[in-house]
């Protein structure tokens, strides 16, 4: 008796193929309880450590940093150059590692600490190389980005319905951002206003409206589901 989905031998007292999980059917054979014709396959289960995996990227974070550190100390006798290299590893791993700890970690709740720790980075370069431009133009850029990401990731997150909308919203936003950026950059070096900006701005807004028209308008949608299965 073969299995009627995949084809592999079956013995009588075979319920269901031990292969692909289908009935096994055959209307002239009566059902025999006998032994198998091949033994249970049980796969190895795996076990993944996953503490043990996170304690090793810790330590291959900490390692260069304490190592720049110790040479800094070495050759300045102060924290010079090594605070640099420190501050950009904690970013990183703040940004990267540690939402891992986490068994289900929320991005609402770690992409403004990821955006946090690099604004904090940010100021202290500024203020070890003695520069004006945190306060005019690092701090309001970070800071809003991070709230357009932390709102588009919390929208997407806890809406059911009206991601469209989302998208378009968000592709809007970002054009308006880049009027933003232009004119911190503008305060900050003192240069002219040359609106360059308009341009991404102009693509930002045309992609956000149609994305908008493509969920307000129903069979828009339809005809564009059924062509790229969205
Ligand atoms: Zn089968």
């Amino acid at each position: 008796m073969y299995c009627v989905n995949c084809g592999v031998e079956l013995k009588d007292s075979e319920k269901v193929c031990p292969l692909c999980k289908t009935m096994v059917f055959h209307p002239d054979i009566p059902r025999s309880v006998g032994e198998k014709p091949y033994p249970e396959y049980n796969p190895p289960v795996r076990r993944f450590n996953r503490f043990g995996a996170l304690f090793v990227l810790t330590v291959i974070f900490l390692i260069p940093a304490l190592i720049t550190l110790l040479i800094d100390l070495k050759i300045n006798a102060a924290v010079i150059w090594s605070g640099y290299v420190i501050g950009g590893l904690a970013v990183g791993y703040i940004t990267f590692v540690l939402p891992l700890w986490f068994r289900r970690p929320n991005p609402v709740i770690f992409i403004p600490c990821a955006f946090a720790s690099a604004i904090l980075f940010l100021l202290y370069i500024c203020l070890n190389t003695g520069g004006h431009w945190f306060l005019p133009l690092a701090f309001p850029i970070a800071g809003i980005a991070a709230i357009l990401l932390t709102a588009v990731v919390a929208l997407l997150r806890y809406l059911k319905r009206g991601k469209l909308y989302v998208f378009g919203g968000a592709f809007i936003a970002l054009g308006g951002f880049s009027m933003l950026i232009e004119m911190f950059i503008c305060i900050t070096f003192k240069t002219r206003f040359v609106f360059w900006s308009v341009y991404p701005l102009a693509a930002c807004v045309s992609v956000g409206l149609l994305l908008i028209a493509i969920a307000v308008c129903k069979p828009l949608r339809s005809s564009l589901d059924k062509r790229f299965f969205i």
